[in-house]
């Protein structure tokens, strides 16, 4: 249980510090309770929580969010990244009149019912519930394929949502022209593209993820990196097909605390301290980890990948180089994460739990930090090496 956090760290309720890469789960870039951040979440919650009415804030991180990424012309925000993906795909099938929706396997989309679905073992299945409580009929227009394999879509196809790195299942990056590819099959039969950016936008580079690959979506999702650790999300694309959405157009779509004003002054406090030099030091931190991790852990004789794309990296323990969610589940059934996870923790390092998150550096974590990070994964490794899977 976390008491505070204060950069790269966190303290739990006893007292004892952590360096963390949860970072909730990718929400802080800057690090905790960043002192811009932080006072501007003071000064804006003197003014007011919430209105009911725009307020100039809100029109300020719009237009910043916009100016950073090509293509985009307008968003509306949101208050989490569940809502965004919701509400992009509400606008696609209004706007194309068509039902189907084609997702990645191994890709988290948030947990409205439409995209929690799996696929069954062929290349494109149409989804089963993944969890209880979602109805078949939720998810009977969801088709499921293979991340960085092509899909077959048709023109009941209204939109391919995709993570443009994966980060949900490790951190699989896509392969050369995979994106470029689906932004072609895309066009072939007019249906939409969405870059699900919640981890991606305003972490992987200056303008997200599109900026980054150089393939511009017809529907972005943001959320985390904007919200600076308050309930914000967004989702944007070119003014035309925003105006199908109420009330211009006739597309239904609400939040009484979207826009919420100290959730736009923490949005606006880290995107002003976010410039291209940011990114160099966030993928500086990032190469560093990476190359450390995979050295040192290697050099005990425990197969490991650790994938890095630009700022992003994961660790799989696995023999082979994962490119989808069959290799991220056979890495993560090892069962080695987990021991893993539980030596660093040991030595005070807090990586996410769960086998399939990714490691989020802050931009607060600094060379000694990774230096630590990295001796205490060569101890984590040995002792590893001692364990068989399983024993631990
Ligand atoms: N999309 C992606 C890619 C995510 O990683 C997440 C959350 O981790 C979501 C959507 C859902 O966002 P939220 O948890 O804010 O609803």
């Amino acid at each position: 249980v976390v008491d505070r956090g204060s950069g790269a760290y966190v303290w739990d309720v006893e007292g004892t510090p952590y360096l963390d890469y949860v970072q909730s789960y990718g929400a802080s870039i800057l690090g905790h309770a960043n002192p811009k951040v932080v006072e501007a979440i003071c000064a804006a919650s003197e003014m007011g929580t919430t209105f009911g009415a725009p307020t100039p804030g809100e029109i300020e991180l719009a237009e910043e969010i916009v100016n950073r990424v090509e293509g985009l012309e307008m968003v509306r925000f949101v208050s989490s990244g569940t809502e965004a993906v919701m509400s992009a795909i509400r606008l696609a099938r209004g706007a194309t009149g068509r039902r189907k929706i084609v997702i990645f396997s191994g890709g988290y989309h948030g947990h409205s019912d439409a995209v929690l679905a799996s696929g069954g073992s062929g290349v494109a299945t149409l989804g089963v519930p993944s969890t209880a409580g979602v109805l078949e009929s939720a998810v009977e227009g969801t088709l499921v394929v293979p991340y960085n394999s092509a899909p077959l879509i048709d023109k009941d196809v209204a939109c391919v949502i995709v993570e443009p790195v994966a980060a949900n299942m490790g951190l699989v990056a896509p392969q050369p022209n995979w994106l470029q590819d689906l932004r072609r099959s895309c066009d072939s039969v007019g249906a939409f593209l969405i870059f699900d950016e919640v981890i991606t936008g305003f972490r992987l580079g200056y303008g997200g993820a599109s900026g980054y690959y150089g393939v511009i979506p017809d529907i972005w999702c943001f959320g985390k990196v904007i919200g600076g650790g308050l309930p914000l999300a967004a989702f944007g694309a070119r003014r035309e097909l925003m105006e199908y959405l109420a009330p211009k157009g006739p597309i239904y779509q609400a939040g009484t605390l979207s826009g919420n004003p100290l959730a736009v002054a923490a949005g606006k406090a880290v995107l002003s301290q976010l410039n291209p030099d940011s990114y160099e030091q966030l993928e500086e931190t990032t190469i560093e980890l990476s190359k450390g991790l995979n050295q040192v852990i290697g050099q005990r004789g425990i197969a490991v990948r650790v994938p890095r794309a630009g700022t992003l990296l994961g660790i799989f323990f696995s023999e082979v180089d994962v490119l989808d969610f069959t290799g991220a589940k056979k890495a993560a059934d090892t069962g080695r994460y987990r021991q893993f996870f539980h030596a660093m923790l040991k030595d005070r390092i807090a990586l996410a739990p769960g086998a399939y998150e990714i490691m989020f550096p802050s931009l607060a974590h600094t060379k000694a930090d990774i230096t630590r990070t990295i001796e205490a994964a060569d101890s984590a490794a040995a002792s590893m090496a001692m364990h068989s899977v399983g024993s631990a």
